[in-house]
This record gives structure tokens, C-alpha cells and sequence, in this order.
């Protein structure tokens, strides 16, 4: 649907959630308004990058941004159910308008991407101005390093799951390039979508993709430098957090490749997945 058609349609749950709300049981409706409601509603193309998550069965209407009954339970989903409440949950991630000017400059919700049934996450800061085009996470330069990462473990983009702490790219004053880091309060707004993703997949290990992540999820302010390397845990998860792919692209040398590649052979080991020789190899000085 058109960011104009989800605007509206979130405006009008709200407008109905309050009126419901103030005690308000019956709305006056005339019959032409109920007819067209009845009308089936015409499919239109969409401006979302196509996931890997089928349509959902079932669309239960729940508050923006609230956490997953699953959340609460830590059972693990049959995997249709699972299927289904993450696909509800992208539906009500891509209306949300909870940061009205991230919701009016975005042009795609990047919600996530990969395999829901996965052992191994990986959680970046926000969207850049390539995956808010793609309407897909880590896809501009550093996004192809990750990629690289990923590969180089012996996974694929399909085989992980991939996503921000943010939704929507932060706005700039210059929308078309720059970057800004998200502030705590959209941080804290978009979150519960997040923790959500987590309860559903449950993946056995979480990297942690740079010092924002790493901060938004482990609730410390000791910079990325001291963090990375070392094992935490967010809602009984171990989590790695390793240096952001932006700030490999700006270092010379394999010091700091070799460093996050040992993060992610702690990861493997974690995962106990089988390392080679080779892959135990890479990024030492020859
Ligand atoms: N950096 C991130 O942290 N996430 C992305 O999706 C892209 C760049």
C-alpha cells in the first residue's frame, strides 16, 4: 500500500481506539459507507521490499508495538503460528506511526529479513539511505561487507535473520545521504517490535552489529571497543557484539578484520558448528 493509504489507515485505528476507549459502543454509518466496506478491497502493489515471510493468516489487531503474547511465555511456536505472528507483526510494524517524522521521510519500514526459524541473529542500528530504498536491512556498503561476514561462516542472508533496532531511517537535514545515529527516545519507541522478532525466533545466539546495537540491547554504556569479544545476554540470549561493518570499511589492515572474525569463530564455537582449518586462518598476518 502507498505511505499515504497507511497513514490513513493508521489514523483512522486510532481515531476508532479512542473513541472505543471514551466509551463510545456505536459509530452512525450510512449505507453507501457500509457497502463500500463490504466490497472486497482492491490488491495494489506494494512498496515493500518482498520478505520471506508468507502473508498472514490472521490479523488480530493488537497495539502497536506491544510485544507478542510469546514474548511473555518464552514457548516456542509451531512454526506455521510462528510464520503467522511474524508476518502480523511486519503488518503492524509498516503502518506505525509512532515517530511521525521518521514515519513522514521513510520511504520503506525495514523490518527484517531472512529465516525466522534460525539459530543466528544479527541486529544492526537503523537503516541507511540504501535500505530505506530496498526496504531491506544491510544492503548498502557495509551491508555487503556483513554479507561477506555471513558468508564467510558458512551461512547465507537466508539462513540468518537480520535486523535493525530501528525501523525507519533517522531523518537528516540532507535526507538523500547523511546519517545520524537514532535518538533514545525513537530507539525506546521501536524496541518493543524488536524484542518481539527476538521472542519469536528465539535464535540461539544474537550478534550484537555495532556499539548503538550493542548499547540498545545490553542496557551498558561502556564503549564498543571494551564490549566486543566478550559474551552478554538480552532476555536469556547469549549476545556477541563485534565492531559495526562501517567502521571496518574505514580501517587499514587486518587488525580489526582479524577481530571481529574472531568474534564470530566465538560464535560458531557457541553454535557448535564445525570450523575449519582455513576459516580458523583468516585475516592473520602471513
Ligand atoms: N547499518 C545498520 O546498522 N543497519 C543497516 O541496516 C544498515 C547499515
Amino acid at each position: 500500500m502507498s505511505a499515504g493509504f497507511d497513514q490513513l489507515l493508521q489514523a483512522t485505528i486510532d481515531h476508532l481506539q479512542r473513541e472505543k476507549a471514551s466509551g463510545v459502543k456505536y459509530l452512525p454509518v450510512d449505507e453507501s459507507l457500509l457497502a463500500s466496506l463490504a466490497r472486497p478491497f482492491p490488491s495494489a502493489p506494494t512498496r515493500q521490499a518482498p520478505q520471506s515471510q508468507p502473508a498472514p493468516t490472521s490479523a488480530a489487531p493488537r497495539p502497536t508495538g506491544a510485544a507478542h503474547p510469546t514474548a511473555v511465555t518464552g514457548k516456542r511456536l509451531p512454526r506455521e503460528e510462528k510464520q503467522a505472528a511474524m508476518a502480523e507483526l511486519r503488518e503492524r510494524a509498516i503502518v506505525c506511526q509512532k515517530c511521525p517524522k521518521l514515519a513522514s521521510t521513510r520511504q520503506n519500514v525495514v523490518f527484517g529479513v531472512g529465516d525466522i526459524h534460525t539459530d543466528l541473529m544479527f541486529i544492526g542500528e537503523a537503516p541507511g539511505v540504501d535500505e530505506d530504498r530496498q526496504g531491506e536491512p544491510f544492503v548498502g556498503k557495509a551491508g555487503q561487507l556483513l554479507t561477506k561476514i555471513i558468508q564467510t561462516m558458512g551461512y547465507t542472508r537466508d539462513t540468518v535473520y537480520i535486523a535493525n533496532i530501528l525501523k525507519c531511517r533517522p531523518d537528516t537535514p540532507a535526507q538523500e545521504y547523511d546519517n545520524r545515529k537514532p535518538t533514545t527516545e525513537e530507539m525506546d519507541a521501536c524496541k518493543p517490535y524488536l524484542v518481539s522478532q527476538i521472542d519469536l525466533i528465539q535464535p540461539k545466539v544474537i550478534v550484537a552489529v555495532g556499539q548503538t546495537a550493542a548499547h540498545a540491547l545490553l542496557q551498558t554504556t561502556e564503549g564498543i571497543t571494551r564490549l566486543r569479544g566478550n559474551w552478554m545476554e538480552f532476555r536469556g540470549i547469549p549476545v556477541m557484539p563485534t565492531f559495526h561493518p562501517s567502521y571496518l570499511l574505514r580501517q587499514e589492515g587486518l587488525a580489526t578484520k582479524r577481530k571481529v572474525w574472531e568474534d564470530m569463530l566465538q560464535v560458531l564455537a557457541r553454535l557448535e558448528v564445525t570450523i575449519s582449518a582455513k576459516q580458523r586462518g583468516f585475516f592473520l598476518p602471513k
